[in-house]
């Protein structure tokens, strides 16, 4: 069928992509400018039902193609009155998650070069922009050098998407190096030649170093680095206060997993795991027949912001074989503050390293930076080779395929680039330094009529929250009733046990004038449930 005139003058053609395109850099900054304005009327969380965003929405696709402007007049009905606003000053849910005109204009030239750079030939400078800008970041968070991508060693750093996928990639790592070990060094089975485990996997080791091995006769060999007949019996630790994905990871990985029982940190006073734990873990499950390959440790727990102390967990690690992966999603943009640096002590024992610079550095979603001591040893349980991915300087050049689970990769390096030279490092300092000193002010107000207890102290922008002498379900009809006003939005946790409500200062729009209404609403709330009862 001829196509009709009319329909080629319906595309968008360069001149009104320059038109349309600005038109919607106007209406993001009119968005952002609304935010900010507190007599907009707006609150952090929509006024919405579920289904209701689906009833603005055909139930078909349109037949013919619309005119742009029929579908820009959509967006403030469709799309920012169904939103949650994330960057509302009033926003205190979860952790923040930053963004800045700078990052957005990164994501915009991403989408406009539209490659895919999962090798180093299939986009160079998505490739080599990415190597360096993470280089930047290791200087800047005081990073061991050993992880940088121009360091002598094998260090590796790679940006990506989220920290559960790092967290995945970092299990999958740890698994691959304990199956290889255990398939390569018999001296690593001698400890436990007495178990069943140890026969076992000597059975295996024999059948693997002969290759004659039933699997290979019938064709269908277990992966070598990931056979899961050798880590059936692998067990990973986490905090029990970990992120809800490490469990998911682990799970997904096919992996056990005990979680440590944390305990109240001598030195912050919130939930993290002591090295006596580890080591009784440790024991015991060695004396079961399991074999322990990996600590998850957290730096910044979503509850109560713990860390997880690497300098006392590390040696242990060391010391047991075990490799260490840090979680330090939202805390680790912290590092770059001096004054945050004890969350480092013990960096040097650290094989993998994760944080959300999506999070707490002016960087939009997604930037997750993923750095291993030894980067070239992990690609290694990634390479599947495929020649039509090989290319002439493959042998020296950097392809971020082998470290992530999708082949295609963005150019989200653009954001970490445009932001550290056009916003700079103190910049992003200020920030972070106001994010902290805004929580401690809340956490200063909220106890001030005597009502209120903190459940731990304030750390890095989260304030963790009670209504004194009062059960947990006292304290969720607080939360919950706070929510349903809608002035203010947070989340609540529970830790151990004991419900409590989070204040996150999320917003780089957050004021002081933000704190002390939060603080308002929350005594109006509760005195208003109070007087019902
Ligand atoms: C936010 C957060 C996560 C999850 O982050 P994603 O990047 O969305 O997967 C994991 N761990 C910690 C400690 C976090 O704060």
């Amino acid at each position: 069928m001829p196509i009709s005139r009319e329909s080629i003058l319906r595309c968008m053609d360069p001149e009104q992509f320059r038109k349309h395109g600005k038109e919607m850099v106007d209406f993001v900054a009119n968005y952002w400018a609304s935010l900010k304005d507190r007599n907009s009327g707006m609150t952090p969380l929509p006024d919405i039902r579920p289904g209701d965003v689906s009833k603005l929405v055909p139930s078909s696709p349109p037949k013919n193609p619309e005119d742009w402007k029929t579908i820009f007049e959509d967006l403030d009905k469709v799309v920012v009155n169904g939103a949650t606003h994330w960057h509302h000053p009033r926003f205190f849910a979860y952790f923040p998650t930053a963004c800045s005109y700078q990052a957005i204009m990164a994501d915009i030239l991403s989408g406009g070069i539209a490659g895919i750079g999962f090798t180093w030939k299939s986009c160079p400078s998505m490739t080599e922009l990415e190597m360096s800008t993470l280089d930047w970041l290791v200087d800047l968070l005081g990073l061991p050098e050993h992880f940088k991508n121009a360091a002598e060693g094998p260090g590796c750093g790679i940006i990506q998407s989220t920290a559960s996928d790092s967290t995945m990639i970092a299990i999958m790592a740890a698994r691959a190096a304990a199956v290889e070990k255990v398939k390569q060094e018999p001296t690593f089975l001698n400890w436990m030649a007495a178990t069943d485990l140890g026969k076992t996997i000597k059975g295996i080791l024999g059948k693997v170093r002969q290759n004659t091995t039933e699997d290979e006769a019938s064709g269908l060999p277990p992966p070598y680095y990931h056979d899961p007949t050798v880590f059936e019996k692998f067990v990973m630790y986490c905090s029990d206060q970990a992120h809800s994905s490490v469990e998911k990871d682990a799970m997904l990985c096919g992996v056990r997993m005990r979680k440590l029982k944390s305990s109240r940190d001598a030195e912050l006073g919130n939930f993290s795991v002591s090295k006596e734990t580890l080591e009784a873990a440790i024991k015991e499950d060695r004396a079961r027949g399991y074999v322990p390959f990996l600590l998850v440790a957290t730096v910044g727990t979503t509850c109560s912001c713990a860390v997880d102390h690497l300098d006392e967990l590390g040696p242990i690690c060391q010391q047991e074989g075990l490799w260490l992966h840090v979680d330090a999603a939202y805390a680790g943009s912290f590092f770059v503050c001096p004054e945050f640096g004890y969350m480092k002590r013990g960096m040097e024992y650290v094989d993998s390293f994760n944080y959300n610079a999506h999070k707490g550095m002016f960087i939009n979603f997604d930037c997750s930076p993923l750095w291993f001591r030894d980067g070239a040893h992990a690609s290694k349980f990634f390479n599947v080779d495929a020649v039509y991915l090989s290319h002439e300087h493959q042998a020296t050049a950097y392809d971020y395929r082998h470290l992530q689970v999708a082949l295609g990769r963005r150019f989200r390096s653009l954001k970490i680039w445009f932001v550290l030279r056009n916003m700079g490092i103190e910049k992003i300092r200020e920030a972070l330094r106001k994010q902290n000193e805004l929580a401690r002010l809340f956490s200063r107000l909220i106890v001030e009529n005597g009502q209120f207890e903190l459940f731990v102290p304030p750390h890095l922008g989260l304030v963790c929250f009670k209504i004194k002498n009062a059960n947990n379900a006292q304290n969720e009809v607080l939360c919950n009733t706070l929510n349903e006003d809608r002035r203010i939005h947070l989340v609540p946790s529970n830790v151990h046990g004991t419900y409590f409500l989070r204040l996150a200062v999320c917003s780089q729009f957050t004021k002081e004038e933000d704190i002390i209404f939060a603080r308002d609403v929350i005594y109006e709330i509760n005195s208003k449930i109070r007087s019902q009862v």
